[in-house]
């Protein structure tokens, strides 16, 4: 009989979740061709209003847009805010509910049913990444190298950045 360890540390995850079933965060990968045609709509969107945000000023946008943006992808994605969206490159799936915060695929210890080696209960992030980028036209993307995370964006709205970062591109 396995004996109980005499010590066991209370939490390893800095996210520090309680147990829950994922069902939605599950459900956004599984339609995460509809959510990339919506995401798609939805980003051609704000940037047409691109004047509106920089007649307001972008900056005093920002906070109402924070709490939508958080309510939102926090439902879908169950979303950490880190600022720098990637979700279009990772079927749906936000690499940053990876307890290692690894945001270019999966550490070596995913178990053999797909569950993450750090939270047992909770598909790793990675191979429901894959799956999702299956089903998306843009999935190749996944790819992609990433670029180490930029701490200081936390918290920070990702749909006014990239909208911004895609008027400038555009010369708006
Ligand atoms: S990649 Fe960043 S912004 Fe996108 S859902 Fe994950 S934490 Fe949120």
């Amino acid at each position: 009989m396995a004996s109980t360890p005499l010590y066991e540390p209370a939490g390893t995850n800095p996210i520090r979740r309680n147990q829950r079933k994922y069902t939605v965060r599950r459900w956004s990968v599984r339609h995460a061709r509809l959510l990339e045609w919506f995401y798609t709509v939805f980003a051609d969107l704000l940037l047409e209003l691109h004047p509106l945000w920089n007649l307001i000023g972008y900056s005093r946008v920002e906070g109402t847009v924070v709490v939508l943006e958080r309510a939102a992808k926090g439902f879908l994605f169950d979303c950490q805010m880190c600022g720098q969206c990637v979700l279009s490159s990772t079927g749906m799936s936000c690499p940053m509910n990876c307890p290692k915060l690894l945001r270019n695929g999966p550490c070596g210890g995913v178990r053999a049913n797909g569950n993450c080696e750090v939270e047992k209960e909770m598909p790793c992030v990675w191979t429901e990444a894959w799956k999702g980028s299956q089903q998306m036209k843009g999935g190749d993307k996944i790819e992609t190298v990433q670029l180490p995370h930029d701490q200081s964006l936390r918290g920070t709205s990702s749909w006014l950045r990239s909208t911004a970062m895609r008027a400038e591109e555009r010369g708006k």
